[in-house]
C-alpha cells in the first residue's frame, strides 16, 4: 500500500504529480487546497470561514486543517478498500499539522509513509504561478505564499527527517512527464 505525502513549495508542480501518481496507483488522493477551493466555490460553512485566509495566501488554522484531513482519512482509506493507499498533497505545511498527522497514522496503523519532496527554484516558481491565474496567484499573493512556505517547511522536513521517515528528493524542473517517470523509478514502479 503506498503511503505518500507530496511536499514542496507552491508552484512546483504537486498538485499536477498528485493527480498522475494518484491514477496510475490507484491512490486516494486528497488536494487540502482542492478541498477548501471546493468548499468556497459552494459556499459552506468552512468555504465560507475560511475565503479570506485562502485568498491572501495565508494558512487556513491548522486545528481546521487537521480536522479535514482526519476525517477524509478515515472515510475514505479503512471504509474503501478499492484504493490502494493514498496521497496527501498540500498536507502537512506546518509541524503541529506534520505532528497531528503522524498521530493519525499511528492510530490507523499506517507504518510506511514516505514524503515526495518535491523543489524547483524560486524565479520559476513565481513564472509558473503567474501563468497558472488561480485567485490567489497575484504577484503579492504567490510572494507572501512563498513566504509562508519558507517560514513552516523545513520544519516540516526535519521532522520526518528525525523520524527516520523515507524522504524522496525530487528536482521539480522540466516537462511534467519527465518529471512523473522520475518519480515512479523513485517509487519503485
Ligand atoms: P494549495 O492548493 O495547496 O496551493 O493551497 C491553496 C491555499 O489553501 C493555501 O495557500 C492555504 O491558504 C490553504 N491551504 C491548503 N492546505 C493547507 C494546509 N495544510 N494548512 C493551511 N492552509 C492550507
Amino acid at each position: 500500500m503506498h503511503q505518500l505525502i507530496i511536499f514542496g513549495p507552491p508552484g512546483v508542480g504537486k498538485g499536477t504529480q498528485a493527480q498522475l501518481i494518484s491514477e496510475k496507483l490507484n491512490l486516494f488522493h486528497l488536494s487540502t487546497g482542492e478541498f477548501l477551493r471546493k468548499a468556497i466555490a459552494e459556499k459552506t460553512e468552512l468555504g465560507i470561514k475560511a475565503k479570506e485566509t485562502v485568498e491572501a495566501g495565508s494558512l487556513v488554522p491548522d486545528d481546521i486543517m487537521i480536522g479535514i484531513v482526519k476525517e477524509a482519512l478515515e472515510k475514505n482509506i479503512t471504509a474503501d478498500c478499492q484504493s490502494a493507499g493514498f496521497i496527501l498533497d498540500g498536507f502537512p505545511r506546518t509541524l503541529e499539522q506534520a505532528v497531528a498527522l503522524g498521530k493519525i497514522f499511528e492510530q490507523m496503523n499506517f507504518k510506511n509513509v514516505k514524503v515526495l519532496h518535491i523543489t524547483v527554484n524560486e524565479d520559476e516558481i513565481v513564472n509558473r504561478l503567474l501563468k497558472r491565474g488561480r485567485t490567489d496567484d497575484t504577484e503579492k499573493t504567490i510572494l507572501h505564499r512563498l513566504k509562508v512556505y519558507k517560514n513552516s517547511s523545513k520544519k516540516v522536513i526535519d521532522h520526518y527527517k528525525n523520524n527516520g521517515n523515507c524522504i524522496i528528493e525530487v528536482d521539480g524542473t522540466g516537462e511534467i512527464d519527465e518529471i512523473n517517470k522520475k518519480i515512479h523509478a523513485l517509487l519503485g514502479k
